[in-house]
């Protein structure tokens, strides 16, 4: 905010955030009518502002006593849509703090935190008139009425009904001049109800406790939480898929609604929303809002209501549910914690988790983070007390824990994709009628070259980090050092010229087993396949029916689905994993494979898990094969502080979409020397790494490249930040190009 010293005007000035790419506020004159005293006006609240030729909506986001514009710059509000503020202080805060730490435009921000159509203007209430009866209406009235025959209808009708609005009573064929001949008589008035301003829901103490007996890891991770229901607590309730944690969550839930308060609860993006709502109906009576990607805009905005007027007891959603308001929250919960869909990937990059532990911070209430296999930063705030660890070890009732079992598949011709014994077990499984999940890690995929025969993979020496496959020109690149190759012709390692790049894709495989086993339905499920929510709901209808089949999909199989039927599960390629250019490869790959093999063998059914890989004997694979995914973590915490990566250190990730490479790395190159140049100045400890094509070189149509920054310290990176993006706003860009920042990006190819 500008120091008085420096207004040119003096008085009140909006400071308004508006959707446009500028990152700043715009300063506003209050509307020429605004009476303080009747009218108040507060950040959270929405104006409509004239913004260049047009009308926009936007944001208050200060108040302030001048502005270093002069008067005749300055243009007054047009209105203010808002009686009261959409967003409470603290979820203000934490929307003002993102736009600072993801350099992102406040306007967008704040457009991004609301739903379509109150980013329209339209109105939080639908407000409606009705009339009525008058309070006291006299007896003799209607006798005065005997020679008005249609003010009488209308005053009977009225009667009857206790209110009609405007168009019920042009339904009945009356004029709205008879309308006001009655109101003037004093028969009629008129009431304003606005639609949506419902009761607070109503809480029953005791009610959602269900009736499980609570295990006794259950009860003790109850009890921490119960004892940190009034204050900021961060918990990770690290348990296997099948222990109970949603069981935790109600239980917590349920002391938290008994109190008045609601709870808010993410999940992943990919269709659990109805499982879960389905669950959380069945034990609690509070109505229960839902914002997901299958509502139209009219549900969104009615879900959003529900949580702001404090109606719906429960807020469940997807990545953007973290910026519902609540009327009084009282409880977070962010459910499978480690999932990349937290993540936004495009426009504003934030991370819905983070955002979510700073808004239980601000709003002085529990968050609980649940995972079976939580994320390493998580993992490492619990190793620094940051958060409290509750470990769900057995699971729930009578389900049997499942095996892995490596299969090596080096100087193996896979043909078919799958090693001869993998299809043989596929096919005892089917024929005693159980179902399999055939699973293809597609995640964090770049192209890397190796050898088919013998299992080599092409790799830099000197950062022992496998190179990518750069298509043109042809060639073999680093992405931590830089370093370029020819692609070789034949492997160094064992002389074949079997050298591959591509992995096998869904609809290969699908032909493949459909071939194999003619005699079992064969679905695959991945976003091209699960456009249709029909089919997709087709699909896991077909699961649920119980009947053998053979399920083959990606990352969206290990989301949270129950498959009871399912006893064995094949993951065809590990490799790509294990050897991803993203340093989050080996996490990555380790989660779903430990989440998908939690989906088998629930219940009473015990499961199998075959991992097929060219590196068997690879100590990560080995590591994972036991299925203990905390010492695994741990394994992979000491590699990335050995390798300074994250979260032992802050990363930004900048990048670039152009035409041609030629232009994108030229602007990236100058990012680079004024990012270089202003650590070097102001002694920021900063790593610039790049310009570099991405692994994935060119996506529709366009070429991309990126510039990582890395510093040990948050505060250096984020100086440097604020500086940088401010000088790159300033740079002309050539037509077609494109730039954008993404802070601790999740994705890296
Ligand atoms: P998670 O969320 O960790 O995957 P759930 O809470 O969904 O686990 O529990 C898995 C299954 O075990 C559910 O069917 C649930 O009803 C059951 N369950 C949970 N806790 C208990 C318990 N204490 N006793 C018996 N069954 C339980
Ligand atoms: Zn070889
Ligand atoms: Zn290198």
């Amino acid at each position: 905010m500008p120091a008085a010293d420096t207004y040119r005007y003096h008085g009140l000035i909006i400071q308004v955030a508006v959707p446009s790419p500028l990152r700043r506020l715009f300063d506003y004159l209050p509307p020429a009518n605004l009476n303080v005293k009747e009218d108040p006006l507060v950040p959270g609240m929405r104006v409509r502002i004239p913004f260049g030729r047009r009308d926009v909506v936007g944001v208050v986001m200060n108040l302030a006593e001048g502005s270093e514009l002069e008067a005749s710059r300055l243009r007054p509000v047009k209105a203010i849509l808002d009686s009261q503020p959409l967003f409470s202080q603290g979820l203000l805060n934490v929307l003002r703090w993102a736009a600072r730490y993801y350099h992102h435009p406040a306007g967008e921000v704040l457009s991004a935190a609301l739903p379509v159509r109150l980013r329209q203007g339209e109105a939080l209430r639908q407000i409606e008139e009705y009339w009525q009866p008058a309070d006291d209406l006299p007896a003799e009235s209607v006798q005065q009425l005997q020679r008005a025959p249609k003010q009488l209808q209308l005053l009977q009708a009225v009667q009857t009904a206790g209110k009609l609005s405007a168009a019920q009573i042009s339904a009945l064929g009356i004029s709205s001049a008879i309308r006001r001949q009655l109101e003037q008589k004093g028969l009629l008035q008129r009431i304003v109800l606005s639609v949506g301003a419902r009761e607070p829901f109503e809480s029953v103490a005791g009610e959602g406790s269900g009736d499980l007996e609570l295990s006794k890891e259950q009860a003790a991770a109850v009890r921490a939480i119960k004892k940190h229901l009034n204050e900021y607590s961060c918990f990770l309730l690290d348990g296997v898929t099948g222990s109970g944690k949603t069981e935790v969550y109600m239980r917590i839930m349920a002391e938290v609604l008994a109190t008045g308060k609601q709870c808010l609860v993410l999940i992943p993006e990919i269709g659990l929303t109805p499982q879960t709502i389905k669950r959380f109906a069945e034990r609690f009576s509070c109505p229960i809002a839902a914002l997901h990607s299958g509502l139209n805009d009219n549900e969104r905005l009615d879900a959003w209501r529900a949580a702001h007027d404090g109606s719906a007891g429960i807020l469940i959603g997807t990545r953007s549910a973290v910026f519902g308001n609540l009327a009084n929250p009282g409880l977070i919960i962010v459910d499978e914690e480690h999932d990349a869909s937290f993540k936004q990937q495009d426009g504003f990059r934030y991370s819905a988790r983070d955002l979510a532990i700073l808004r239980a911070h601000e709003e002085n209430i529990p968050i609980i983070l649940g995972s079976a296999t939580p994320s390493l930063e998580t993992l490492y705030n619990v190793q620094r007390g940051r958060y409290v660890h509750l470990r769900l070890r057995e699971r729930a009732g009578a389900a049997v824990p499942s095996n892995m079992e490596l299969i090596d598949v080096a100087n193996q011709n896979l043909e078919s994709g799958f090693h001869e014994a993998v299809i043989l077990r596929i096919r005892k499984h089917l024929e005693r009628g159980n179902q399999v999940l055939v699973f293809i890690n597609r995640r964090g995929f770049a192209p890397l070259l190796h050898c088919l025969t013998c299992g080599w993979v092409a790799e830099c020496e000197a950062c022992i980090a496998q190179f990518t496959v750069h298509s043109k020109p042809g060639s073999l690149r680093c992405h931590h050092c830089g370093a370029r190759e020819e692609l070789p012709v034949a492997c160094p390692s064992c002389a074949s010229r079997q050298l591959s790049t591509v992995g096998v894709g869904t609809q290969q495989l699908e032909k493949l087993l459909s071939r194999q086993f003619t005699d079992f339905p064969v679905l695959r499920i991945d976003r091209d396949s699960t456009r249709s929510r029909k089919r997709f709901a087709d699909m896991l209808q077909q699961v649920e029916s119980g009947e053998p089949c053979l399920l083959l999909g990606t990352q969206m199989l290990a989301k949270g689905h129950h498959f009871p039927g399912i006893t064995l599960v094949v993951v065809v390629d590990a490799d790509s994993g294990l050897f991803s250019a993203d340093f989050r490869g080996q996490e990555q790959m380790a989660q779903t494979i430990v989440q998908v093999a939690g989906r088998a063998g629930r219940a009473q059914h015990a499961g199998e898990v075959l991992v097929q890989s060219r590196h068997a004997g690879h100590e990560t694979l080995q590591a994972l094969a036991q299925l203990d995914y905390a010492d695994f973590a741990k394994r992979l915490l000491r590699d990335r502080q050995t390798a300074g990566m994250p979260p032992f250190s802050h990363l930004a990730m900048l990048r670039c979409e152009a035409r041609s490479t030629g232009k994108g790395l030229e602007f990236l190159q100058q990012a680079a020397e004024r990012a270089r140049d202003l650590s070097k100045v102001n002694q920021w400890q900063v790593d610039c790494l790049g310009p570099l094509p991405a692994p994935m070189e060119k996506r529709a149509g366009r070429f991309r490249c990126q510039l990582l920054l890395l510093a040990n310290e948050r505060a250096d990176l984020q100086n440097l930040l604020s500086r940088l993006i401010a000088q790159l706003e300033q740079l002309r860009v050539p037509a077609g190009l494109r730039w954008s920042l993404d802070v601790d990006p999740q994705d890296m190819i």
